[in-house]
């Protein structure tokens, strides 16, 4: 497809020119393991087995690649799938890797108890402290790891600050990028090196398939991420792929919604005598308003609460919402509900990486946002 166009449109045909046997104007699910050969070695279409390489994959990778200003984009069967593969592609046993303090419990754990035993140290850090990251920063050091906004706290991070201090030092910069999607930032236009996502997230749009992706611009480190995704493995299958193309193309409309109806809820929850604390960097009064401004076209539709009453209010809320289902996951058309300190975040538990028992994660949903402000006032009343 001939560049440059916007984003609305690359979501819908980058990757995706109609089937050239059959015309179709949908990509197919190319549900083969082999591919026949017309020779020993001449292949057909460029594939021989698809560990290395599948059509309806390639169709995906090319799309991320597009929506992110990326050159080469991998998927996997998870977005964990990705992050274990994009770290130990670029790092190796006896490197340092500087984490975030606030993040996804999944990826904290993976640093803490996978990655460390292949010999890999880290330092948890507010990334939002630069000197706190300078100060971590070891001659080691060959990743910083960078989520923004975070998961479940919704701190946000400078991605261009860090990328700075990452190649000052000789290191590169990664994102998680799940919580904005790139329709809301692009982390590699902001000097990011790789972009990484749990696209089971707002990529895939309807909380009907996992799958992870990698995304980067620099065509030498593209192979070498390429390599490990091959060499070991953990891609998504035919199907997962192609519903993850599918929520994609409607990514853009669907992130402006989100956004829409979190901004109102967001709104609804600050005025609310049980509500201590709302975080949303989409509310002039959170610490990262400025830096959010600076780096997302919009907010994103992720609200985390505070509430008087401690956990037990907290656990009340999310057991009593109708329409907010109380489940894990985030950024499917559905709106969700949950408590980080028992759900998501458990296995921080008696770590500094904890997450307050008080808190309520919301993901809003498409829905219709008076419904959904109902829905929270109940549960609150
Ligand atoms: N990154 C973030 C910010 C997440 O919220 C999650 C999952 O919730 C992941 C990564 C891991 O993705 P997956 O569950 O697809 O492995």
């Amino acid at each position: 497809m001939d560049q440059p166009h916007a984003f609305e449109t690359l979501a819908i045909h980058a990757g995706q020119a109609p089937d050239q046997t059959t015309g179709a104007v949908v990509p197919p699910i190319h549900q083969t393991s082999t591919y026949q050969q017309d020779a020993v070695g001449r292949l057909r279409g460029g594939y021989d087995y698809s560990r290395a390489g599948n059509p309806t994959r390639t169709a995906l990778e090319e799309c991320l690649a597009a929506l992110e200003s990326g050159t080469c984009a991998t998927s996997y069967a998870s977005g964990l799938a990705a992050e274990d593969t994009a770290v130990r592609a670029v790092c190796a046993p006896g490197d340092h890797v500087v984490i975030p303090d606030d993040a996804y419990g999944g990826s904290l754990r993976l640093f803490r108890k996978v990655l460390a035993g292949w010999g890999l140290s880290y330092t948890p850090v507010p990334l939002r402290d630069l000197d706190a990251v300078r100060a971590a920063v070891r001659p080691e050091t060959r990743l910083i790891w960078c989520e923004t906004p975070t998961n479940p706290l919704l701190g946000v991070n400078d991605i261009a600050a860090l990328a700075g201090i990452a190649h000052e030092a000789g290191a590169l910069l990664a994102v998680d990028n799940t919580f904005a999607s790139p329709y809301l930032q692009q982390p590699l236009t902001l000097g990011a090196d790789l972009v990484m996502h749990s696209t089971t997230k707002y990529i895939g749009g309807h909380s009907d398939v996992i799958g992870g992706a990698v995304v980067v611009r620099d065509e030498e480190l593209g192979e070498k991420i390429r390599f490990h995704q091959f060499a070991v493995g953990a891609i998504p299958g035919p199907f997962d792929a192609w519903l993850t193309l599918r929520g994609v193309k409607t990514l853009g409309v669907r992130m402006d919604r989100h956004c829409d109806n979190a901004e109102r809820v967001a709104a609804m929850l600050a005025q609310h005598p049980r509500v201590t604390q709302v975080l949303y960097p989409g509310l002039p009064g959170h610490p990262g308003h400025e830096v959010a401004v600076k780096q997302m076209r919009r907010f994103g539709g992720m609200v985390s609460f505070r509430l008087a009453g401690g956990e037990r209010g907290a656990l009340d809320v999310c057991e009593r919402t109708r329409l907010f289902t109380l489940a894990e996951s985030l950024g499917g058309v559905e709106s969700l509900i949950e408590h980080p300190a028992r759900m998501t975040h458990a296995s921080a538990a008696g770590t500094p990486l904890e997450v307050p028992a008080d808190l309520v994660r919301i993901s809003v949903g498409i829905e219709n946002a008076d419904d959904l402000i109902a829905d929270l006032a109940q549960a609150l009343s």
